[in-house]
């Protein structure tokens, strides 16, 4: 590897172009990282056929670009992973999961700070990027590796997604038993 050309990504780890460029507010990242989820976004939102398995994109991003402790760092790592659980464990339709999440979102749920792991193991964007593989196939493997890095948060994100079901109680999506 040559550093004059590369970085690590401080988030996800992953060695990306070595580019001066913006990065997201909280969601922190080499801006090389930032500008390669541009690249991916861009694809994915072009693309009526990704729905799908857009929402797993997002999240595994946010996952792996944790940031700091603030409470929009922790909002956004608490959503994500509630949602890669609701996907992934739960088998909820990853399509019907971006209105939930934004919902979550908008009201602060009582989270807070998790100690984020490493991501020296995962795959991250630039590998889903890079592959040549269905980008269907390489959304959930990256989405069950970023979600697998979080194990040692299982528990909490399980009590959270609990919560935060009992509190969209009116909404049938989180309701047990739900047809999905
Ligand atoms: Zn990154």
């Amino acid at each position: 590897m040559d550093d004059a050309v590369t970085e690590r990504c401080i988030g996800c780890a992953a060695i990306v172009p070595r580019v001066a460029g913006p990065i997201h507010r909280y969601m922190t990242s080499a801006p090389g990282c930032w500008a390669l989820w541009g690249e991916l976004n861009a694809q994915l939102f072009s693309d009526p056929s990704t729905a799908p398995y857009r929402q797993l994109c997002v999240d595994a991003y946010a996952v792996q670009h944790p940031g700091t402790p603030g409470p929009q760092a922790v909002q956004s790592v608490a959503v994500h992973l509630i949602s890669l659980y609701a996907q992934l464990e739960l088998g909820f339709p990853s399509d019907r999961m971006p209105s939930i999440v934004n919902s979550m979102l908008r009201t602060r749920g009582g989270f807070h700070w998790l100690t984020p792991p490493s991501f020296d193991n995962a795959l991250t964007v630039a590998v889903v990027l890079r592959s040549a593989r269905n980008l269907r196939v390489e959304a959930r493997d990256w989405a069950t590796s970023a979600w697998h890095a979080w194990s040692a948060h299982h528990s909490q994100i399980r009590q959270w997604y609990e919560a935060e079901r009992r509190r969209q109680s009116a909404g049938s999506a989180w309701l047990p038993g739900s047809n999905w």
